[in-house]
């Protein structure tokens, strides 16, 4: 007998309808014979609109309260799965991120997991219950608060159950069928990844793919569990992303794995920064001591006749103000002319594992963009990822165009989205 671990995201679980459908997929895991523990989400969009509440009574929520309040999404799904998986005549017990043995560190809105003690989990499934946990949620180890993981956090749950409960399989089920070749919301052809590395998948993850989590994906690797990304309303097999691609598993594109884009980050330009030793550590220091997180950074080397030069970087638009905030008040002691912010950009990434040993995938990369009229703004590589910053406007032309150049459209079917309102 095997244990699996099932996961469902938001739009899986919307309404009743969703949850119904989603309790006789995981009776029917029970019934083929496997100890089955279930992870939810919140119902469709009930964290944004728990968010939504919490900013109309405070300006600024944050901290304990708000994960509080943000805890309760995903109690609501949790119980309700039980009840209609009791309805189709299963055992099934519910149980809080804590219950379930999640603990975490002291970061609320963003803890990281520290341990997991599935003991109560452990008994529960032993004694022929479907365990049904509630995602995105733990415990302080100091202080014993409940914490959130973070947005999109339930996916690491399943992960982390997985792992402490030394499961064969952490099945995702989200919206879409599975890990695409690019988001199947901008690019109609793209096509169902039958197998990904972990490798390829964290810097899909870390480029602005959004159906795993890139938190998750490390975890999945570190304790190499198996993750197969699937869609709870088509049921047809999906996405598996691991070490090694086993038994009939097909490895598909051998150069590019995909292509990803992320809308979220800003650009901030210091304009004007002396050429001398020192310069770019008091800056970065300053975005440092503000907890801001950056992604590219990018400077070239000064105008001999001026002895100034530029640094541009990126960050999450989330984190804009305190960064430069953070430069304003260092301006007298690092000595820079100006700061320009700009929040309509895109970063639009190809990534595969393939890239570091054929070459020309840069050129192919720029010609597609130049084809499509797209200007480049910045670049920055990995040994298995090629990035650029464009016009937000010009995202979804530009992941075509280069979807399309890599020869990565299928030329068949449709990617079909199943649910979610993308908020
Ligand atoms: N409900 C949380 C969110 O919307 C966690 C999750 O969906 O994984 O971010
Ligand atoms: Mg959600």
């Amino acid at each position: 007998m095997g244990l699996v671990v099932q996961k469902y995201g938001g739009s899986s679980v919307a309404d009743a309808e969703g949850i119904k459908r989603v309790a006789k997929r995981v009776v029917d895991a029970k019934r083929n014979g496997n100890q089955v523990v279930v992870v939810v989400s919140a119902m469709g969009d009930t964290t944004d609109e728990l968010i939504d509440l919490a900013e109309q009574v405070s300006p600024i929520p944050a901290g304990r309260e708000f994960d509080m309040l943000l805890t309760a999404g995903e109690r609501i799904s949790m119980a309700l799965l039980a009840m209609a998986i009791k309805n189709l005549g299963h055992e099934a017990q519910s149980f809080t991120g804590s219950q379930a043995g999640v603990i975490t560190d002291s970061v609320h809105n963003k803890a990281r997991i520290i341990d997991v003690t599935p003991g109560r989990i452990r008994t529960s499934i032993d004694e022929g219950n479907i365990a049904i946990v509630a995602g995105f949620q733990g415990v302080s180890q100091e202080g014993k608060n409940i914490t959130t993981l973070g947005r999109g956090g339930s996916d690491t749950t399943a992960v982390a159950l997985a792992a402490a409960l030394d499961a064969e399989v952490c099945e995702i089920y989200t919206d879409v069928d599975g890990v695409f070749t690019a988001d199947p919301r901008v690019v109609k052809r793209a096509q169902k990844i039958d197998w990904i590395s972990f490798e390829d998948m964290l810097e899909l993850a870390a480029s602005g793919s959004k159906v795993l989590l890139h938190r998750c994906v490390e975890y999945a690797r570190r304790y190499n569990i198996p993750i197969h990304v699937r869609s709870s309303f088509s049921g047809l097999r999906g996405t598996w992303v691991s070490n090694e691609p086993q038994g009939d598993q097909k490895v598909e594109h051998a150069i590019i794995s995909g292509v990803a884009h992320d809308i979220s980050e800003a650009k901030v330009t210091v304009v004007g920064v002396p050429d001398k030793p020192g310069e770019a550590a008091a800056i970065f220091r300053a975005i440092a001591n503000a907890e801001v997180n950056i992604d590219m950074v990018v400077q070239n080397v000064s105008a001999a006749s001026t002895g100034l030069t530029d640094i541009s970087f990126t960050l999450p638009k989330a984190e804009g103000r305190k960064a430069i905030d953070a430069l304003e008040r260092a301006k007298g002691s690092i000595g820079f002319e100006s700061l320009r912010y700009d929040d309509q950009i895109a970063k639009i990434s190809l990534v595969g594992a393939g890239m570091k040993t054929n070459p020309g995938v840069t050129a192919g990369f720029f010609e597609a963009l130049s084809d499509a009229g797209v200007n480049i703004e910045l670049i920055s590589t990995s040994e298995i990822r090629i990035s650029v910053v464009t016009r937000a406007d010009d995202v979804n032309e530009a992941v075509r165009a280069v979807h399309t150049a890599f020869g990565l459209d299928s030329d068949s079917d449709e990617a079909v989205v199943y649910g979610g309102t993308g908020r």
